[in-house]
């Protein structure tokens, strides 16, 4: 069964929730999901409670700075 995260898929249905995962993620640890849709593998929180979206690009994991008011919308 294919999953979006819900970035990708604006529309309600989605079934990777980033804002969700950003929320209860811990300082320091990283959820991985699988998105059908888009390059998004992975959010991570670092020690500063800054949150990161993790993409798979060339292949490589990218680590992008992620503001977690952009969830929101
Ligand atoms: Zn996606």
């Amino acid at each position: 069964m294919a999953e979006y995260c819900s970035q990708c898929t604006p529309q309600k249905g989605f079934d990777i929730d980033l804002f969700e995962i950003s929320l209860k993620l811990e300082r320091g640890y990283s959820t991985a999901f699988i998105c059908e849709g888009c390059n998004n593998r992975a959010i991570y929180k670092d020690e500063q409670g800054l949150i990161y979206l993790v993409r798979y690009e060339q292949d490589d994991y990218k680590y992008y700075p992620l503001n977690i008011e952009e969830l929101l919308t």
